[in-house]
This record gives C-alpha cells, structure tokens and sequence, in this order.
C-alpha cells in the first residue's frame, strides 16, 4: 500500500461542508434559512417560541396533552408548560417501553431582564432598572439598540402582553456609555468591570410632563404606559419584562452563508428540532421534542430542564400504553441539542483546535463539556457517541467533533446532565456559533441546516 492508500483507509480526512453540496442540498438549505430567519424574528423570548410552537403544532393536528387520555400510534401531542417551555411527541409504532428519540433544546438567552421596581428618575432622564439573566459581557449591551418584550399581569387579573421596539414604526431603547473624551479611569478598569450590573439602566424617555414636582419625566413615561397598555406603577411587581437587541435577522457576509441574530443559543437548535419533528408521521420510537427554558440561568424552576413537567408529559403517555416511566427512560435516547463555539482565528488560544467545531463542517458532537477536570459535565460514553455516530452517517448527515474551549480554559454546561439524571442516554450536539452569548451572534446556515437533518435522523433512528 502507498502511503496515499493508507491516509484514505486510516485516517480522517474533516472537509468543508459546501464542497460536497449538492445544487438541489443548497436549494433546500436556503429555504431552511429563511424559514429560521422568520421564526427568529417571531421569537426573541421563550415564551413567544413557545407561543409560536404552539400555533404551528395546532395547525399540523398536534393535540394539547390531558392526564389519561388516550394515545396510540400516529397521534400527535404537545404540553405546554406554562406558556415558557413545550414538549411536543409524535407517538411511535412501538410502545414506550421501547424508549423515545428525545431532541432538547433550549429557548431561553442571555438579556436584560427589568426588575420588580424598575421606574425611576434621575437628571431629568427616565430609566429602567435592569438584572441581567445569563452570562453576559456586560459592556457589550451599552449603545445597541434595544427592545421590551414580555408580559404583564395587572391589578384586575388581566394580563397584557407588550412589545416595543420591532416594528419599524417603533421607538427602541438604549443603555448609555461613557464618552471616550473622559473614560481614562474606565479604560483602566478590568472589560469585567467596565459597565458595572447597576449601570445597565433603560433609557426610556426625557421630556417632562407639564406641572410640578420632580418626577415629571417618570410621570409621562408611566403615563404613557397606562394610555397605550393600561399600567399604574404597580404593576411592574406582578410582570415579566425583558430587553433584548432589537432588529432582524441578517444574511452575513459577502457570500450570504452566515446569519446574525439575537438568541441563535439556542434557538437554533430549538427550531432545528421543531422543524425535524414537524415532518415525521409514523416514526417507529416515539419521537419527543422539548423547548426548555431557563438553561441560561441552571435549568432551575418549574419551566426549566429540572422540573418535573417532563415526568408529568412522559409518564401520562406511559400511562395510556401501560408503560412504566423508569422503563421508558431506561431505553430512551435523547440528543441535548445546544450550540457549541465555532473556532474563531481571531482568538485561536482559547481553543484545541484539533477538537473544536468550525463554521461550514456540520452539526458539532460534543461529548462533554464542564470545566477543569470536565466538572458539571455529562460524559457521553463510547455507546452513545457510537449510536450517534452511526445514525448520523447512515442519514448522509455532516458532523463534527466538538470541545467548549482548550483545557482550564472555562468552560459551560447544558440540559444534558439533567436529562442523563433520569436514567436517559444523552449526547450533547449543537449548531457552531461565532459570538456566542453576545447581542448578535453569528452562525452558518450550512450548520443549521446539518442539525436539523441530524434532530430528524436521532427522531427516526
Ligand atoms: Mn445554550
Ligand atoms: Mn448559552
């Protein structure tokens, strides 16, 4: 054998995914994009993608789950967990006790969330208070523009829903920063402490309301509120308001192949997966697909990954075939669809980039991720990474091998650990994002298309 011969049959040759893309791939690839595009310009929180999985499933027959009611083959069911998290199941030909094909991903991001007593006046400038959910460069959300999305529930008991800042007619709001002219002790400061948690006040508005008093410009603004959604101050303390970048998703680059967006973590994969469910009939496991919430923050609370909404949804299908839950999950395989960093040669130091995913090589498998000594990760094992590998190949699907970061360099988790807790084989996998957590992030469309025919191919498998 020449040693040409034995690269071929011993070794992996990685290739860019647009190198073996078909006209017709590339096709559908596009029309994948824009339909994720529309779906992120829908849905900036986890309650509006929860609110639009709702309506979509609706229309394709999906049925709202009930506590012991009947299921059987073909039938299509959704929980919808409090308006913040879904799981929707399209049940199998088999019974449960053979396990189900479990996609989760997550719909929350990092934002600006407004605190319970958030209005006030200082300067004669009217602000927001602001808490920031998630891991966050604080710095990087002064002078974007940004918008309020969420809901409230006033003193009546009516709940009003509001957002402001999308439409094109819409005014947006804005975090200041200091003029470079007088930053000399600021630009001294750690980029950790260069916008501080309690600067990242809301501007809302500056023009006093006529008479007296000096909460003039925070009447107005509180006045406005209460003509356009009927608020008194109040009722902040019984709301979920949220300030998230503004603006649409765009194409990226010169050549189109990226799209920059708010929240592609990890609504990427949360569209990736909801797409994949949404065109399979008869699968033969019992193909189930979660939208957590809270990930961002732990998976903690009643609609994160923790709580037990999901033995609720699980066990009352069970139920109806008779199953017991500890053995559905025992047989059951879920991929933990979450982004992972695309190397970046802007900051190859933080990467081994021998096992980190790059932008255009296909949904990235990451078998672990943690930090130090892989703490707070959940090690898929060599089966696992085996079945995944094999579904994948046999679907035609591009893959890669993925790490968070080169070693003790930081690291981050997912749901995957909270689902291996219930006795579940899981394998982390996820769309490469340049950016990650920042206002906009960028990703490929080639990856995104990649991970929505892998969330089909574990649905299937
Ligand atoms: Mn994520
Ligand atoms: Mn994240």
């Amino acid at each position: 054998m020449t040693t040409d011969e034995l690269r071929e049959s011993l070794l992996m040759k990685p290739t860019n995914g647009y190198t073996s893309l078909t006209a017709e791939q590339r096709t559908e690839m596009e029309g994948y994009s824009k339909r994720y595009m529309a779906f992120m310009d829908a849905c900036k929180t986890e309650r509006e993608a929860t609110a639009w999985a709702v309506r979509e499933a609706e229309k394709l027959g999906f049925k709202p789950f009930v506590s012991g009611m009947e299921v059987k083959p073909g039938d299509k069911i959704y929980y919808n967990n409090r308006d913040k998290s879904i799981a929707l199941a399209v049940i199998g030909t088999e019974p449960l006790s053979k396990g189900a094909n479990i996609c989760a991903a997550h719909v929350d991001s990092p934002r600006l969330d407004i605190k319970p007593n958030p209005l006030y006046e200082d300067a004669e400038i009217a602000y927001f208070k602001t808490h920031y959910y998630g891991g966050i460069k604080k710095y990087q959300w002064t002078t974007v523009p940004l918008a309020l999305h969420g809901v409230v529930y006033r003193k009546d008991g009516t709940v009003v829903t509001i957002t402001i800042g999308e439409d094109d007619s819409d005014p947006v709001l804005m975090v200041s920063d200091l003029l470079i002219h007088l930053a000399a002790d600021q630009m001294r400061k750690t980029a950790a402490e260069v916008i501080a948690g309690e600067q990242l006040n809301v501007i809302l508005g500056t023009e006093p309301i006529e008479g007296e008093g000096a909460d003039l410009v925070k009447l107005n603004i509180m006045k406005l509120l209460n003509e356009k959604y009927g608020l008194v101050e109040a009722d902040f303390q019984s709301a979920e308001l949220t300030v998230v970048p503004a603006g649409r998703c765009r194409e990226v680059g010169l050549d189109r192949s990226l799209i920059s967006s708010y929240g592609h973590d990890d609504r990427v994969c949360a569209y990736a997966e909801l797409e994949a469910l949404f065109t399979i009939s008869q699968p033969a496991k019992t193909a189930v697909c979660i939208l957590a919430d809270k990930e961002e923050i732990g998976s903690v609370g009643i609609s994160g990954m923790q709580s037990h909404y999901f033995e609720h949804f699980m066990g009352g299908l069970c139920d109806a075939q008779g199953v017991k839950l500890e053995d559905c999950f025992a047989a059951s395989f879920c991929l933990s669809a979450d982004v992972s960093n695309a190397f970046d040669p802007n900051f190859p130091e933080t990467c081994d980039r021998r096992n980190n995913s790059q932008l255009n090589y296909g949904i990235s498998i990451c078998k672990y991720t943690g930090s130090r000594g892989k703490g707070g990760a959940s090690d898929a094992s060599a089966e696992a990474m085996g079945h995944v590998r094999t579904t994948l190949n046999n679907a035609g699907v591009l893959w890669q091998i993925a790490t968070l970061g080169k070693v003790d360099q930081g690291g981050g988790g997912t749901v995957a650990a909270y689902m291996a807790d219930r006795n579940i084989v899981t394998v982390d996998a996820g769309v490469p994002v340049l950016s990650m957590h920042a206002p906009l992030e960028l990703v490929s469309k080639l990856d995104c298309y990649e991970t929505m025919l892998a969330c089909k191919a574990i649905y299937l498998a």
